[in-house]
């Protein structure tokens, strides 16, 4: 089958009989990344009116900041917040309640309408629920924003008491296909991360769950990805690009070539049609002036402002972007 008979069978099952793409399509959409610049218009196109047809038009912003940072006890190789590395970033404590409720205040100031703790720990021990429960309260006591969390692997319980505490959306990434993330992770299984993902949906949460692109998988692997993800039923799913952070595994790692991850945009919308996909850490260094074209490429949401570990370009040249591509902003939403 050629390209373009490939693209117009995924054009058919998406558009005209609104069906999910098959296995068999969705791999073959990954080998088209080798020799990408002969078909890439044509897949940027096709994800874009797939994103208009199934999300609508607006475009949503979030911003993050990180409630617990640094001294993770896991190896995962391109994080600069594991202890098994020296990298620069060295473990901080939990902000205070007040410092989560003056930045949840912060945030609802901005627009936000969503707010999200994020901490970087393998899981909640005892403290780190008891710091989850009593923030999640503290923000729907203070504020009128909805309250998301990211706090690593849960069990099933914890993930009913979180989701009981009112925590509408809770993130956990597979972070790569099952076939390479023993390559990226020693310390904890592929398959502990999916069954976290399954504990949140089934206690009820919103999911967010997504990965890292360029840390050396194949296509196929970024397809192998985007099947599993769908699969889980995501609400949202983050799309990283591999940033080589200094004293991590990954830090000589060679940055995904620009088109590659437009690629990677287009064949994760195609694959997953019906979650928001958000551009999240690493886009400024991979794309630089290309990012627009992934707004037009099947992505859907942004990650704005500054990163858990690293600094992002500033909001107002993203919501220029968006202006000067005429597509329209969702509400703001603060993670802290
Ligand atoms: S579990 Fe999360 S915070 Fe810890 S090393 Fe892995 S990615 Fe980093």
């Amino acid at each position: 089958m050629t390209p373009t008979q490939l693209l117009d069978e995924v054009e058919d099952a998406l558009l005209d009989r609104r069906e999910l793409i098959t296995q068999e399509q969705a791999y073959a959409l990954a080998d088209l990344a080798d020799g990408v610049g002969d078909t890439l218009p044509r897949m940027l196109d096709l994800a874009h009116r797939v994103r208009l047809a199934w999300c609508g038009e607006e475009v949503s912003l979030e911003s993050i900041l990180s409630s617990k940072t640094g001294g993770c006890p896991e190896d995962c190789a391109f994080c600069s917040q594991s202890s098994a590395f020296n990298t620069p970033v060295k473990p901080q404590p939990y902000l205070t309640r007040e410092e989560v409720v003056g930045a949840a205040r912060d945030a609802q100031g901005t627009g936000a309408t969503e707010f999200c703790l994020v901490l970087a720990i393998k899981g909640p021990d005892e403290k780190a629920m008891a710091h989850i429960l009593e923030a999640a309260q503290a923000i729907q006591e203070e504020t009128q924003l909805e309250v998301a969390v990211s706090a690593g692997l849960l069990t099933r319980e914890q993930a009913e008491t979180i989701a009981a505490a009112g925590v509408i959306r809770y993130n956990h990434n597979l972070e790569a296909a099952r076939s390479f993330f023993p390559s990226i992770c020693t310390t904890h299984g592929w398959e502990e991360r999916w069954e976290t993902c399954q504990f949140v949906r089934d206690a009820g949460m919103e999911l967010c769950s997504g990965g890292i692109l360029g840390m050396g998988e194949t296509p196929r692997q970024r397809a192998e990805l985007a099947l599993a993800l769908r699969e889980l039923q995501p609400a949202e799913v983050p799309v990283n690009f591999l940033n080589p952070r200094p004293g991590t595994p990954l830090q000589k790692a060679s940055i995904l070539d620009p088109r590659v991850a437009l690629h990677g945009v287009a064949l994760f919308r195609l694959v997953i049609p019906f979650a928001m996909l958000r551009y999240a850490g690493g886009r400024e260094v991979v794309l630089g002036d290309l990012q627009g074209t992934g707004i037009l490429g099947g992505a859907n949401g942004l990650i704005v402002g500054n990163y858990l570990t690293t600094l992002g370009r500033s909001t107002a040249d993203d919501v220029r972007m968006l202006h000067d591509l005429a597509v329209p902003v969702k509400a703001l939403t603060g993670i802290l």
